[in-house]
């Protein structure tokens, strides 16, 4: 999965875009605790650009809803957001993600958003699963309140973190193909459990064939067979074969004649 980032940032010189170097090494994972309609993403990123937020020290990286994401620091410079101190690793060393709970908002597609976001990170920063951390961590604050407050909540978001970071290479594999239960020399391919096999492979199977590649192939179904006639050919074949008795015999007996 690919989830836009839309990067419209803090204008520069404001309290709130301190601009202390990051050297990322942790993700910290945030609740908005904003559960109005229309409080997403977006809605965030006008926040701190705005006059009130300007002359806080109040800002983070990025804020993640159910459809985009929003980025409103560049990743090389720390925002305010872990509530440990002016030094604290939290603000100083970590990259804060706000996820949404805007009511009107899909909170699920919000978190697998900020789980895609995440593994994006730790990927990006080289970075282990272990480098994600709660803003509870740094400051015994109750927060991200939503997956905290959710019975394996926070574990599932790792898990969901993981999954994410899983490699193409992982989550595909090759699969052996058996045809009336034996084995073809043909290989299929499981992706993100699903099967995939050729469909020139398959189609041809049946007696269809497949041409065309790129953008789109073409399938040819094979002729479908009409019960009336096969019958019609089975009596065909049938009176071809006593035909060839008749002839056999007839054979056999100049055969013996001329003995
Ligand atoms: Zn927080």
């Amino acid at each position: 999965m690919t989830v836009q980032i839309i990067q419209d940032f803090i204008p520069s010189g404001r309290r709130n875009r301190p601009g202390y170097k990051l050297t990322p090494k942790y993700i910290t994972i945030h609740d908005t605790a904003n559960t109005q309609a229309g409080a997403d993403a977006r809605a965030h990123a006008q926040y701190l650009k705005g006059s009130t937020a300007a002359s806080l020290p109040v800002s983070w990286h990025y804020t993640v809803d159910d459809k985009v994401i929003y980025q409103h620091l560049p990743l090389n410079e720390n925002g305010w957001h872990a509530s440990d101190g002016a030094n604290g690793p939290g603000n100083r060393q970590s990259i804060g993600i706000e996820i949404c709970e805007n009511r009107d908002g899909n909170r699920a597609a919000a978190e697998a958003n900020a789980a895609w976001l995440t593994a994006k990170l730790l990927k990006d920063y080289d970075l282990g699963l272990d480098r994600v951390k709660q803003h509870y961590d740094w400051s015994g604050k109750n927060c991200p309140r939503v997956l905290r407050g959710r019975k394996g909540g926070w574990k599932n978001f790792l898990a969901a973190v993981e999954a994410n970071l899983k490699t193409e290479a992982e989550i595909t594999r090759p699969i052996g193909i058996y045809v009336d239960g034996k084995a073809t020399a043909e290989t299929g391919y499981l992706i993100n459990n699903s099967t995939y096999v050729r469909a020139a492979y398959l189609i041809g199977l049946i007696g269809g064939s497949v041409t065309g590649h790129g953008d789109h192939i073409k399938i040819m179904l094979p002729a479908k067979t009409d019960p009336a006639e096969i019958a019609k050919l089975k009596a065909e074949i049938n009176g071809l074969k006593a035909a060839n008795a008749a002839l056999e015999a007839k054979i056999e007996n100049a055969r013996i004649a001329l003995s």
